[in-house]
């Protein structure tokens, strides 16, 4: 699968985009930065959009990115994300107040954006993308409000994204049970001099992510990806001074990977 990275961040500034990536030119991941890192052209394509969680630095760009393919595609786009997560979507995002709900627009009859409720641990497809197939499965973690990660396979190789999360279990069960796992990106937010700030928003330091690989027990590529803009030089050698039971990379936004 082709794997562009169009934000690799838990935060903005000029260098830092939020946290959003792009499957096959069609499918997006979060959508911290999907208007920021794309043209116009680019983001007519997406016909998919997966969210994790609420927060802002993984939907910013959302409301944006419908308004600029407004009108330019005969089916609505579909907007991918667990129940508790679609409810705060639908009503601090799109109501009204803080964007208008595209669910009702022009109609409800024929929308531009369908909200499509995913449940944890059951897989489903999209099809017809460049690379084939894409399976998705949405994988519960701990976050400070509903988030799931992502399992994504296409033809015989995976790759999870873990989202944002603190110190949790399942994820790395499910990595552990998938054969074709190819990579897994997941987080460290936060400089361990601010432990107590990860702890409390549940997000990973250096020494929480050493504790939580060593729960990985396959060898695949980890990359890392939600540094906090202020922190991201501290974090870079906070990190190569790390002892990790597995050898890992900063995940680099602008970069596109195949898996
Ligand atoms: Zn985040
Ligand atoms: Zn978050």
């Amino acid at each position: 699968m082709e794997f562009r990275v169009l934000g690799s961040f838990g935060g903005d500034s000029p260098d830092c985009r939020m946290t959003s990536f792009l499957v096959d030119g069609e499918v997006v991941v979060d959508a911290g930065a999907i208007t920021r890192a794309l043209t116009i052209e680019e983001q007519r394509k997406i016909r998919h959009v997966l969210i994790s969680h609420t927060h802002m630095d993984h939907t910013a760009t959302l409301p944006f990115l419908i308004e600029n393919i407004f009108g330019t595609h005969p089916e609505p786009v579909s907007i991918y994300c667990a129940k508790r997560v679609m409810g705060a979507v639908r009503r601090h995002l799109f109501n009204n107040d803080t964007w208008p709900d595209f669910t009702r627009i022009p109609d409800h009859v024929e929308p531009s954006v369908r909200f499509q409720e995913i449940v944890a641990e059951e897989p489903f497809t999209i099809s017809g993308l460049p690379g084939g197939d894409l399976e998705i499965t949405a994988i519960p973690v701990d976050h400070i409000v509903p988030t799931t990660g992502f399992l994504l396979r296409q033809g015989s190789s995976s790759i999870i994204f873990t989202s944002d999360t603190g110190p949790t279990e399942r994820v790395w069960q499910v990595a552990n049970e998938t054969p074709d796992l190819k990579a897994l990106i997941t987080e460290c937010s936060f400089p361990n001099r601010l432990q107590a700030v990860a702890d409390v928003s549940l997000h990973l330091t250096p020494k929480t992510l050493a504790h939580e690989l060593g729960k990985l027990k396959r060898d695949v590529e980890v990359l890392i990806y939600h540094f906090k803009p202020p922190y991201v030089d501290e974090l870079r050698d906070e990190l190569n001074l790390t002892q990790l039971p597995c050898e890992l990379k900063e995940l680099v936004q602008d970069r596109t990977y195949t898996f």
